[in-house]
This record gives structure tokens, C-alpha cells and sequence, in this order.
């Protein structure tokens, strides 16, 4: 039987002729199509200033700096989510302050992150976990009593809504990730979307080695930036992709509706909360029976693997890996992040996959756990 990853990018015919034009055409670096691609996202999140970078892991970082966000800052992050977003505020210096998740959301919990604010508090960092959007007033709500930026790690969520409006089209700085496995893709890439242009030359000084080029044609380096600019290569996908983004959304919905049709009583598996069409499902990630099934985690996933079926894990819960276990975080602090990140899979979900394929995997997780027996 065909192999079924858990992500894959969809990448057609059109886009990979519109890659050898780009090649062909001499200029491959930053150039036009950068600039179509800054556009074309700027209109698709309302017209706010977007600017692109190679990852949505430097965007963040850059988002921070041209923030001043630094030593002896503190950045609230949920525990559940993926390393970059609490790596990026150690790389600038600042410290992570974790905050639970709801189990249901898996998004960070509202009345925890208020209780968390503290005198050294500069940033939220909220993440719209598998494309469902945080309860964005909640968030706000508490930045603004409290004067805080909001940096919204928005990987997961191009092209989710809330309360109908996209998210980057509203709130102060939002990131977005083109990674393969994200809803969209450049192969690597990034972008931030900003609430106004207070913060855009420093970001285009960070994202590009701190240099001016004066009017007179001489430059100028303003201070030591980073190296963080897209490709035309990269770019001419994500326009590309953007084009056809509320598609594969639409098409991620009809198999996440498989996937609760099949599940949602048939199977000892915890669904996540299914949203309405406002989610973009970047991720369909059940959570696992293991308090009532004889079976691990690495076993189920070993043998949906050998029924050629990649299963992933998004995420092991974030305060209690060796860095963060080094800032003095501890088992038990953070309950329902270390409940998801014990029993959490992600199940293949992409827009080229078929109802069929679904069915297939609903019938081998069903399969594994029966066979697995259950505790005393
Ligand atoms: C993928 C991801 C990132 C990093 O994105 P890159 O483009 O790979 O740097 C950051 N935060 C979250 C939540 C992610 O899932």
C-alpha cells in the first residue's frame, strides 16, 4: 500500500514551471518577486504591511529585536507549542515565561497568561494552535491593561479567522511560516505582517545586515543585522500558493470532517476541539488512550508506520527540554501542556490526500488500539 506522510506540500505543475522561469530569468535572490509575493500577502491579510523573511523562526526573532525586546525582559509563550517560539526570546536575550494551555484549544490559557504578567513583561506570544484561533480578545484584552506588545506566532494559522476577520489582518505584529509541512509553502520561509510602519525600518534593517542605501546611491550599516531575505525562487511559490491557500484550506476541512465522522464515536482517541470553518487545520492531532490501553506511544506509532502511515508528534511539551529545564521549569507545572505532549499524534492530513486515505488510517488507529489490549 502507498506510504501516507503526515504532511505534504502541494506543489503543481504551474508553480514548478513559474520556478525555472524565476531561474531562468537571472535574477534568483531578492528582487520582483519578493516584492509580488510582499504584495499579494499584504492584500490577502487586509492591506497591512507585510514583509517576508527565510524563516518564520527569523521573522520572530527580528519582530522581537526591532520591538526592543532584550535582556532582562520577559516574553509570555504557552508550553504548547514548537521550540522556535521560546527559542527566539532566549536568542534575543529576553526570558520565556511559560503559561498552560486549555486542553480542548491546546491554545494558551487566557486567566493563566493575565496572572502570569509580571513588572518585566515587554510581550504576549500567543500561538493559534493547529490553525484554531486564541481567543483574541482574551489576549489583547490583557496587552492592553497591561501595555504589552503581542507577537503572534501565527505559523500554524494562514488563513484562519477570528470572529470571520484573518488573523494578520488585525492585532500588532503577526508571523507567519511557509515551512513544507505549514498550510503554505516557499520551501523555507516567513513573513510578518505589522500593525503599522513604526517598527519597519528597523525590522528591514534586522532582516537585512542594518544597511541604508542613501539617496545618492552610497550605503550606510546602521547596526550588525541578520541575513534573513527570501529568494525570487521562494517567493514566485508563495505567490503560487497563496493563490490557491483557501482551497487546500477548504479541501483540509472536508477530511478533518472524515476524521470526526469516522472517530468521534467510534474511537477512545480525545479529538481536538473542532472550531468552525473560521480553523485552517494545519494539523489533525487526536490524543492518545493511554491511561486505559496497553500500548506506548512510540508503539503506536510504530505500528501505524507499519501499516505505511507517518504519524507525528507536535509537541512534546515545550518548558521540559533540557534548555528550558535549565530556567528551572519542572514536571507538573504545566498539566494539560505535559497531557498533550504525552499523548498527542498527528495524523496525515494534506490537501492531496483522499476521503479513502482517511478511512484508512481511522481504520489502522482503530485496529492498533484494539489490538493492544487494554490496562487491568
Ligand atoms: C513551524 C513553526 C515555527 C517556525 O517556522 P519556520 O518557518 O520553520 O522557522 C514557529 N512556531 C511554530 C508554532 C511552528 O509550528
Amino acid at each position: 500500500m502507498k506510504p501516507l506522510p503526515f504532511a505534504k506540500p502541494t506543489l503543481d505543475e504551474e508553480t514548478i514551471a513559474a520556478v525555472v522561469e524565476v531561474l531562468r530569468s537571472g535574477w534568483i535572490a531578492s528582487g520582483p518577486k519578493v516584492q509580488e509575493f510582499e504584495s499579494a500577502l499584504s492584500q490577502y491579510v487586509g492591506g497591512r504591511t507585510v514583509r517576508t523573511f527565510t524563516s518564520a523562526t527569523g521573522a520572530l526573532e527580528v519582530a522581537l529585536q526591532a520591538c526592543g525586546i532584550g535582556r532582562g525582559d520577559e516574553v509570555i509563550v504557552p508550553a504548547m507549542t514548537f521550540a522556535a517560539s521560546a527559542n527566539v526570546v532566549m536568542r534575543v536575550g529576553a526570558t520565556p515565561v511559560f503559561v498552560d494551555v486549555e486542553l480542548d484549544t491546546r491554545n494558551i490559557d487566557v486567566q493563566a497568561l493575565a496572572n502570569a504578567v509580571t513588572s518585566r513583561t515587554k510581550a504576549i506570544m500567543p500561538v493559534h494552535f493547529a490553525g484554531l484561533a486564541v481567543d483574541m480578545k482574551g489576549v489583547y484584552e490583557v496587552a492592553q491593561r497591561h501595555g504589552l506588545r503581542v507577537i503572534e506566532d501565527a505559523a500554524h494559522a494562514i488563513g484562519t479567522r477570528f470572529e470571520g476577520k484573518r488573523i494578520g489582518s488585525f492585532g500588532d505584529i503577526v508571523s507567519f511560516s511557509f515551512h513544507p509541512n505549514k498550510n503554505m509553502t516557499t520551501i523555507e520561509g516567513g513573513a510578518l505582517s505589522l500593525p503599522s510602519n513604526a517598527e519597519l525600518e528597523a525590522i528591514e534593517l534586522q532582516r537585512f545586515h542594518g544597511l541604508r542605501r542613501e539617496a545618492d546611491g552610497s550605503a550606510d550599516v546602521l547596526l550588525p543585522g541578520g541575513k534573513y531575505n527570501l529568494s525570487d525562487v521562494s517567493a514566485c511559490i508563495g505567490i503560487s500558493q497563496l493563490k490557491q491557500l483557501d482551497g487546500f484550506i477548504e479541501r483540509r476541512h472536508a477530511l478533518v470532517a472524515r476524521y470526526f465522522d469516522r472517530l468521534q464515536s467510534a474511537s477512545p482517541c480525545t479529538l481536538p476541539k473542532r472550531g468552525d470553518k473560521d480553523h485552517s487545520w494545519h494539523i489533525f492531532a487526536p490524543l492518545l488512550p493511554l491511561d486505559s490501553v496497553a500500548l506506548s506511544r512510540g508503539q503506536f506509532i510504530k505500528a501505524m508506520h507499519e501499516r505505511g502511515i507517518a504519524v507525528g508528534v507536535h509537541y512534546p511539551a515545550l518548558h521540559l527540554f533540557t534548555a528550558y529545564r535549565k530556567l528551572g521549569y519542572r514536571e507538573g507545572d504545566f498539566p494539560n501542556a505535559e497531557k498533550i505532549g504525552r499523548e498527542t499524534v498527528t495524523l496525515p492530513l494534506f490537501p492531496t490526500m483522499e476521503l479513502s486515505d482517511v478511512d484508512r488510517v481511522c481504520d489502522a488507529v482503530g485496529e492498533v488500539l484494539a489490538g493492544a489490549g487494554r490496562h487491568r
